[in-house]
């Protein structure tokens, strides 16, 4: 199928943004595909962005590919000097080693730093700066400095939004020096001195990432993280494997699906198999989880914090923490 040809702008070069241009680019060769990023690198984003290399991906390489040539694991292959723990750890299988979050950054911009050619009229290009709203009657994008580009089609894939004050009584906590609104900005931490006691609102990956981030940047203060329920993120359990058992039936309700997930591990610990197989097996039908956990805030919150699970290297630094 052919399509005439069409000028997108994409709005956000991270990770989302970066692979639709590329995957779009190779589909249709005659459009003009640009892509507005603010910042200098693309294919990055938050996730593999200013990440250290104790930042891991959340999965093994073989969940990380993406389609693209060459794959992923055959990428790192030539890299294995520099993910040597991450191999002893996984026991030499590079599938099922959990690498930095940074190469996996590294991979997808060259992927897509090899695809742009700013001299083409068509093609894949990218422009740097922010877009401050779209062109109402003329189509297309404005950017914080007065530029436009025109578009025939323009995709937001701008990320999630910082994350909202939680609200409550001490509001006025939100405007004092006291309170870090967004743990990912780059000054984020800059006032911090290294024997301040912090309280983490939440206990999942993120928290993960900031126990981190501070660890390497030699924080010694305690840290306090905070979890609704009392849990924190699950260690990476390797061996095993478990059939699908979404594909033939889809839960009516959240609560079914908590059900039938704890019936499966329940039958897979019978076998001795890990329960993070059972996980495994329910995201390969992500289709029937979304429609499972939707609407129901205590399956969902347990959830965030069971699949996505840590790596083994973060779970030793998280209980000694
Ligand atoms: C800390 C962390 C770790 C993660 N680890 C994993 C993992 O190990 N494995 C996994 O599969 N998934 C992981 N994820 C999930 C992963 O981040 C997402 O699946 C994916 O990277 C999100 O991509 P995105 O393009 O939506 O957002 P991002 O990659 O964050 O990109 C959004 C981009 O939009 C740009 N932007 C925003 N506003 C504008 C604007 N107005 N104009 C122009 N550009 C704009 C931003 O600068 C940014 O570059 C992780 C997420 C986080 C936060």
């Amino acid at each position: 199928m052919t399509f005439a040809a069409k000028t997108v702008v994409i709005v956000g070069g991270g990770f989302s943004g970066a692979i639709f241009g590329l995957k779009l680019h190779r589909k249709c060769p005659d459009w003009r595909i640009v892509i507005a990023e603010p910042k200098k690198r693309l294919g990055r984003g938050v996730a593999y962005g200013a990440c250290g290399p104790d930042h891991l991906l959340n999965v093994p390489v073989n969940r990380m590919e993406i389609g693209l040539v060459p794959s992923f694991a055959d990428w790192l292959q030539h890299r294995r000097a520099s993910i040597a723990e991450a191999l002893v750890e996984s026991g030499l299988d590079l599938s099922s080693a959990f690498v930095s979050r940074r190469f996996f950054g590294d991979y997808v911009e060259e992927r897509v730093n090899e695809a742009l050619d700013s001299k083409s009229p068509v093609g894949l290009s990218s422009v740097r700066g922010e877009v401050v709203r779209l062109l109402k009657d003329d189509r297309g994008v404005l950017l914080t400095d007065g530029r436009q580009i025109k578009a025939d089609i323009v995709v937001l894939a701008m990320g999630n939004l910082p994350p909202r004050p939680p609200g409550g009584p001490d509001s006025w906590l939100y405007d004092s020096g006291f309170f870090i609104p967004d743990p990912w900005a780059a000054d984020a931490f800059s006032d911090i001195t290294p024997d301040e006691p912090l309280l983490l609102i939440g206990s999942g990956l993120t928290t993960v990432d900031i126990a981190l981030r501070l660890a390497q940047t030699g924080h010694r203060g305690p840290l306090l993280a905070l979890s609704r329920r009392g849990l924190a993120p699950r260690t990476h359990a390797a061996g095993g494997a478990w059939p699908e058992f979404l594909h033939d039936r889809i839960p009516a309700s959240a609560l079914a699906l908590t059900k039938l997930i704890r019936q499966q591990i329940a039958l897979a610990a019978s076998q001795g198999i890990a329960w993070q197989r059972v996980f495994d097996a329910a995201q390969r039908a992500p289709r029937y989880l979304a429609c499972g956990t939707g609407g129901v805030s205590s399956a969902g919150a347990s959830s965030c914090v069971i699949c996505g699970r840590a790596g083994i290297f973060i779970g030793i630094v998280w209980r000694r923490g």
